[in-house]
């Protein structure tokens, strides 16, 4: 079964319940670890505040101290704002969090102003009326690059909001070792490109996204992929085992 939620959001962002509701969800659907991540500095609307992080660890700890039988980590949802591949927060800032998941989101501060434009906009624009080459290069290694950049564990949900090339996608995650999402809400890409990323074989792991504690430790969406298409559960890191993040001090 899967072991571990690393991907659930709280009124820290836009989710509706505490840290603590999320964490008791947890444990009562017999998780081992839970991560509260919600969403990046740079999300215009409901971001966390940069203020805000120290409360959120003091409240991570807390929940820790009153649950000792799960474990329960600090991590953040941030937005790659760029075609460069960077995400919005500094590299100083990454000690702060247990695990890191990136993924690419609308209403997000983009890097700078054109690149509103070219990239926020512009993916909106293309979603409707097509991609060309080039874009989808551009998109494509904008994810390559955030790959490579050594700072991330997990890409959450893989071709929302703007398309890619899954196979260089799913390639630079092989060999960088970081984890392809499953995302509990959508699976944003088709069965085909589900097959190519499998085929390529990078690390999966399988999230909720819960936006309330009560869709904590719901997997059913990509547990019905995995089912229908017969992936293999050996490549999912929270199947019957807890994934490793990177080492960051605090
Ligand atoms: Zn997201
Ligand atoms: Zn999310």
């Amino acid at each position: 079964m899967i072991l571990g939620d690393y991907h659930t959001h709280t009124v820290f962002s836009h989710g509706k319940d505490e840290i603590i509701d999320n964490v008791v969800a947890a444990k009562n659907a017999g998780l081992k670890q839970v991560a509260i991540s919600d969403h990046g500095l740079g999300h215009i609307a409901f971001g966390v505040r940069r203020k805000e992080i120290a409360e959120m660890r003091r409240q991570i700890d807390n929940a820790q101290e009153q649950h000792p039988e799960i474990k329960v980590m600090l991590g953040i949802e941030a937005n790659l704002r760029s075609f460069d591949g960077s995400i919005d927060m500094r590299p100083e800032e990454d000690g702060y969090f247990d695990v890191i998941l990136a993924g690419y989101h609308k209403f997000i501060w983009a890097k700078n102003v054109k690149e509103a434009f070219t990239y926020v906009i512009g993916s909106m624009w293309r979603n409707k009326f097509g991609y060309s080459k080039k874009y989808l290069q551009k998109y494509t290694d904008a994810y390559v690059k955030a790959i490579k950049s050594g700072r991330i564990d997990v890409i959450t949900h893989l071709n929302y909001g703007v398309k890619t090339d899954v196979k260089q996608v799913a390639q630079a995650a092989k060999d960088y070792g970081v984890i392809l999402e499953l995302n509990g809400k959508r699976i944003s890409m088709t069965d085909e490109e589900v097959m190519e990323v499998v085929n390529v074989g990078p690390k999966l792991i399988v999230n909720s996204d819960a936006h309330s504690a009560d869709r904590v430790g719901d997997f059913s969406v990509p547990m019905g992929l995995v089912e229908r298409l017969g992936i293999d559960k050996k490549l999912i890191v929270n199947w019957d085992d807890v994934p490793k993040f990177k080492n960051r001090k605090k």
